[in-house]
């Protein structure tokens, strides 16, 4: 199967034949596209291709997915800014509580941070799987945002 990211080059001859009877806006600047002889916008210069998109792109279960890894993610990175706030204004002190809220803020932000990347970077990965992979995928980001804060109530509040 080819992906989109393997996608080569659409045939020109089809984007010029697409555009010879129609009023096409350029995606990056709008400019009218019709009679367009090349795959280059002339306005903003940006390459252009011909695809297939879909009328209702169902993306519930990967937006469910990205929402609860950056809910985790932005939880950790905030209270280890707050950190480091509080260190610049307080001065650095030798305290076991500052280096576990340091490895519990940390580990958050890496272990939530990692596959949210990861799922930004390469949707169609997500978007391959059958349904109840994709379940499994939102219930697990859903799993580690509540772990996280679970895990930094008990330690970093307790
Ligand atoms: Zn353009």
């Amino acid at each position: 199967m080819i992906g989109p990211m393997d996608t080569p080059p659409d045939d020109p001859g089809l984007l010029v034949q697409y555009l010879t009877s129609r009023d096409t806006p350029c995606p990056r600047c709008g400019y009218n596209l019709r009679e367009n002889k090349n795959q280059r916008c002339p306005e903003c210069g940006e390459e252009l291709k011909l695809q297939i998109g879909l009328v209702y792109p169902k993306l519930g279960l990967y937006m469910t997915t990205i929402i609860g890894l950056a809910m985790g993610t932005g939880f950790s990175l905030l209270l280890m800014l707050y950190m480091v706030f509080g260190i610049v204004i307080l001065g650095w002190r030798h305290d076991p509580d500052l280096y576990a809220w340091f490895l519990v803020t940390g580990g958050g932000v890496l272990i939530e941070g990692a596959p949210m990347l990861a799922c930004v970077a390469y949707p169609h990965v997500m978007h391959r799987r059958g349904r109840i992979v994709r379940v499994s995928f939102a219930l697990i980001a859903w799993v580690l945002t509540v772990t996280n804060l679970a895990i930094f109530a008990a330690i970093c509040l307790g």
